[in-house]
């Protein structure tokens, strides 16, 4: 095992190859508190990939509903309880550690590689497969809501219920392979047949190499890797790559969102690539989005970073749910998180304008100022609201789009119809 630097953990950790970074990082930022749960993206995905024979039970961007969905089922609940019972808790994060290269202070607990080391199995990982009853729905629960714990008999608050956290609550967490900085399923392979790509990060199966063996499936903590019968071997996410190049004429050539990005109507998604240092750190460039959400705002958190394969997909948390499930699922950044969120500043502000503005991918942004639309008090603090004018660049510095904080309104022409019968 060589021992690697995790930013998200805040420490060194051991993983089975030297650490090597891209020069860009595929990421995204998805924002569970405006998710429909309406699925446009898994089609998306679904009538783009993995429409043939073989590919019949793969999602590989998938909706679930929390807390009891999951595609496959109980696929994080079964591998918290994996590390759970290799090292009774342990997971336990240091937050009064933070520091520049530990955004969210320092986990003291094992990681999906070290728990394997700790309880001395002959793996990269622990993990398991999912028995194929688990793959059956990939949005079984979808819209359950926890119960309400209330009298007996009654099945919701009469008293209605309100923030911070909902008595009765569920979200929508959208999810594809985080295409991860240290990969599990790249760990796990012996046919070394995974590999990340340096241009983007990308991470991708070969399938002329690969033998079916499923260790992918098995060790990877988000199970994104998925077995083909047909062919005997597994696929997985490939982050749309040729969009991502560019090669999509849609677009006139240029870095495009993947499908899943660039069907969603909740506007939920803001997707790009984080240019790294050699060391692997985020370049510091706070005209980035990306940079500015997950690095100087901490507002997007990833998924699970406890599993350690530290995942490029970050989300900001759903401001309704209650705080520990949020904690173990996002890191303890959470309620500053939320916070944020809640009281966006006004550079936040500007930022979400640009999620799903153009399937053009956004690299860096300006905001000039526009004139004062309203203020009030969130959480007994003053805060306003101005009508900014966002704009977004692509990779070359080319302006891709312009919005204002407040949408136009367009009122159409009495006189005019558009559908006459
Ligand atoms: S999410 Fe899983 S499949 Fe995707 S890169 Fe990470 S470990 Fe590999
Ligand atoms: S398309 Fe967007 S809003 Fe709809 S389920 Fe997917 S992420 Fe959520």
């Amino acid at each position: 095992m060589a021992t690697v630097y995790n930013w998200q953990l805040g420490r060194n950790m051991s993983y089975p190859y030297n650490a090597a970074f891209p020069q860009w990082q595929f990421a995204f930022v998805f924002n569970l508190n405006r998710c429909l749960g309406c699925q446009t993206c898994t089609m998306a995905c679904k009538s783009t990939w993995t429409f043939a024979r073989g590919q019949e039970q793969m999602w590989w961007n998938n909706v679930e509903t929390k807390p009891y969905g999951g595609f496959p089922q109980h696929w994080d609940t079964k591998i918290l309880k994996i590390i759970e019972d290799i090292a009774p808790g342990s997971a336990v994060w240091n937050p009064a550690l933070a520091a520049p290269n530990a955004p969210y202070g320092v986990f003291n607990g094992y990681t999906i590689f070290e728990a394997a080391a700790r309880a001395g199995i002959n793996e990269q990982a622990v993990g398991y497969l999912p028995p194929d009853k688990e793959w059956r729905f990939p949005n079984i629960y979808e819209d359950a809501a926890t119960g309400y714990a209330g009298k007996p008999g009654e099945f919701s608050n009469p008293t209605g219920t309100t923030l911070p956290t909902h008595s009765q609550w569920f979200f929508y967490l959208p999810r594809l392979c985080n295409h991860c900085q240290y990969p599990a399923c790249v760990a796990a392979c012996p046919r070394k047949a995974i590999y990340k790509r340096p241009e983007d990060g990308i991470v991708l199966i070969d399938q002329s190499r690969c033998r079916g063996y499923r260790k992918c499936i098995e060790q990877c903590p988000y199970k994104k890797p998925m077995y083909n019968p047909y062919t005997r071997i597994s696929e997985k996410c490939i982050a749309c790559y040729p969009r991502v190049e560019g090669k999509d004429p849609l677009t006139g050539n240029v870095p495009t969102e993947t499908r899943c990005m660039s069907s969603c109507p909740g506007k939920i998604r803001y997707q790009s690539l984080a240019q790294l240092n050699a060391d692997g750190t985020w370049l510091n460039n706070p005209a980035s989005p990306l940079y500015y959400m997950v690095h100087v705002e901490k507002v997007a958190l990833p998924l699970y970073p406890q599993f350690g394969t530290q995942p490029n997909g970050y989300y900001i948390p759903p401001r309704w749910v209650p705080r520990p499930y949020l904690l173990q699922m996002f890191g303890p950044e959470v309620d500053s998180a939320i916070a944020k969120y809640m009281a966006p500043s006004r550079e936040l502000v500007a930022i979400l304008q640009l999620f799903r503005a153009s399937q053009k991918i956004i690299f860096t942004y300006k905001r000039i100022d526009g004139p004062l639309l309203y203020s009030t008090t969130i959480n007994g603090q003053p805060w306003s609201l101005y009508n900014d004018t966002v704009i977004g660049y692509g990779k070359d510095g080319a302006e891709i789009v312009r919005v204002t904080v407040e949408e136009p309104v367009h009122t159409r022409d009495a006189n005019y119809y558009y559908n006459s019968i």
